[in-house]
């Protein structure tokens, strides 16, 4: 981490079962040991069944566990959350943050290109919110964390399906937060921007140093920085907050 990042309080999610998606590796892998951290039971998921493992592995507590889903097929979300509710006996937290992008110019992207990342990300959120909130009703409540980005409140060139997506499970959060607030679910979501990652490590080292150049907290945000989003989102700290957008951005949001 860096010097500017917070210490990860614990107990916030004692006794709690959290789901994360696309939970393999990035800022999924993280945000799992950031919940663990904080005393939850994390049921890792990702596409890639290995990295889930690995990942519940690495997690500091016992009763963590690593779980194969595809978030676009609605029988594998379903799955996850028989599995999660099975092995952790309820769901309290779910964070609906796989992902994938597929950058081209719209010139060059093709449909395949463009329903690929919204599956994804839009049909993926929408299947683990109605999955998640159909449980969590029926203990009295919850919080579900989707992962959009900024990209999807400025929007992006060369990601015309990216931000279209991520501008669509803001409208998702918004709508679904108010169907199920009765029933004591809260659904939120966080728009990272400049985050250090593989994908931002890929970037050529002159344009990642451009970028961090307008960030007006002076630096690249870390996967902490959203983790301790979404752990706040996830815990009762936020109990009276529904249907909100969080920037991590270190104030680069324009
Ligand atoms: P990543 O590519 O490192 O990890 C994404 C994970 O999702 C992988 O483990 C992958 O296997 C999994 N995944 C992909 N398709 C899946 C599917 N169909 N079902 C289940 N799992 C699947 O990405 P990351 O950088 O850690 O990003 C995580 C989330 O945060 C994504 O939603 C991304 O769009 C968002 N985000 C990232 C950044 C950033 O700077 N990295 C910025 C803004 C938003």
């Amino acid at each position: 981490g860096t010097e500017a990042e917070a210490q990860t309080p614990p107990g916030l999610l004692t006794a709690k079962t959290v789901v994360i998606t696309g939970a393999g590796r990035g800022i999924g892998r993280d945000m799992a040991r950031a919940m663990a951290l904080s005393g939850a039971t994390v049921v890792v998921a990702d596409v890639d069944l290995g990295s889930a493992q690995e990942t519940a592995g690495l997690l500091p507590g016992t009763g963590h566990l690593g779980v194969a889903c595809d978030v676009t097929s609605e029988e594998s979300v379903s799955a996850l959350a028989d599995a999660a509710t099975e092995a952790a006996g309820g769901i309290d937290v779910w964070v609906n943050n796989a992902g994938i992008t597929r950058d081209r110019v719209m010139r060059k992207m093709s449909v395949e290109d463009f329903t690929a990342v919204l599956q994804v990300h839009v049909l993926g959120a929408w299947l683990g919110t109605r999955a998640a909130s159909a449980r969590m009703r029926e203990r009295g409540g919850g919080s579900i964390v989707n992962m959009s980005s900024i990209s999807g409140k400025v929007g992006n060139p060369g990601q015309t399906n990216y931000s279209a997506a991520k501008a669509g499970i803001v409208g998702l959060t918004k709508a679904a937060a108010k169907e199920v607030a009765r029933h004591g679910v809260r659904v939120n979501a966080i728009q990272p921007g400049l985050i250090d990652t593989d994908m931002t490590r890929a970037m050529p080292p002159d344009v990642l140093q451009e970028k961090i150049g307008e960030v007006p907290l002076g630096r690249i945000g870390t996967v902490r920085d959203v983790a301790h989003a979404a752990l706040f989102l996830a815990s009762d700290l936020s109990a009276y907050i529904t249907g909100t957008v969080i920037e991590v951005s270190g104030g680069r949001h324009i």
